[in-house]
């Protein structure tokens, strides 16, 4: 009878105690729990030639490192502004790789423009991401499941400088972010198609002011870093 014992110690190993099949969906995380006054700004859709170069020049002048959530569909058509960005010390995330909005979609659909973007990087030697802006902020739990599933960590926003819209002046941008800047925040810009002068104006007003007022500048995941347990008493 010692193979039967010998089946069931292979049949108990085998089955998956441990690893339960069913992952959780992925958190949208929108602010860092920290006492710290240090912020991410953050740059959506790009590259572009226009706007990416200059707002790039900007954090480089203030020695301020930023992070850009890129879409695979622009950086193919100008990797070598990409480039620039990473060899600024810049974090880079994924926007996906059509700015596909995650919702509504099928998980197979979900995961090839999450991996496309993948294989974009790596092609271009750009590290593999680690963080996920969903484009338009839209998902589901089909969406943040596979998102955690393959690793990433989801990243919203606290501050929202509704740049996109091209509606608000440089310094309604930058009223809003010093307005509503908290420890641990992430600042929304955009350095895409629908960015303009005054998303580069704002950024170049708000650097000084923070810096003035004693706050930081870091890349999301050295923000993240800071984040206090709430169970953890000090
Ligand atoms: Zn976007």
């Amino acid at each position: 009878m010692r193979w039967l014992s010998f089946l069931w110690v292979a049949l108990f190993s085998w089955f998956p105690w441990h690893h339960p099949a069913v992952s959780r969906p992925a958190p949208i995380i929108k602010q860092v729990l920290t006492t710290q006054k240090v912020v991410a700004l953050t740059f959506d859709d790009g590259p572009t030639r226009t706007w990416t170069p200059q707002i790039l020049k900007i954090l480089k002048d203030n020695h301020v490192r930023a992070t850009f959530f890129v879409i695979g569909s622009h950086a193919i058509q100008r990797p070598d502004v990409l480039k620039e960005e990473v060899d600024a010390g810049m974090e880079i995330g994924s926007h996906g790789y059509q700015h596909l909005t995650l919702r509504q979609k099928d998980s197979q659909l979900v995961k090839r423009e999450i991996a496309q973007n993948e294989e974009l990087f790596q092609s271009l030697g750009v590290p593999k991401p680690s963080l996920y802006r969903l484009p338009g902020g839209a998902s589901d739990a089909t969406a943040l499941k596979v998102l955690g599933e393959m690793g990433y960590k989801v990243i919203g926003w606290s501050v929202d400088t509704r740049d996109w819209r091209r509606r608000f002046s440089a310094s309604q941008l930058a009223e809003r972010v010093m307005n509503q800047v908290e420890p641990g925040a992430i600042v929304i810009f955009h350095d895409g198609p629908n960015s303009s002068m005054a998303t580069v104006d704002a950024v170049k007003a708000i650097i000084p002011q923070l810096k003035k007022a004693g706050w930081k500048f870091d890349t999301v995941s050295e923000l993240l870093k800071l984040e206090r347990l709430p169970h953890h008493a000090s």
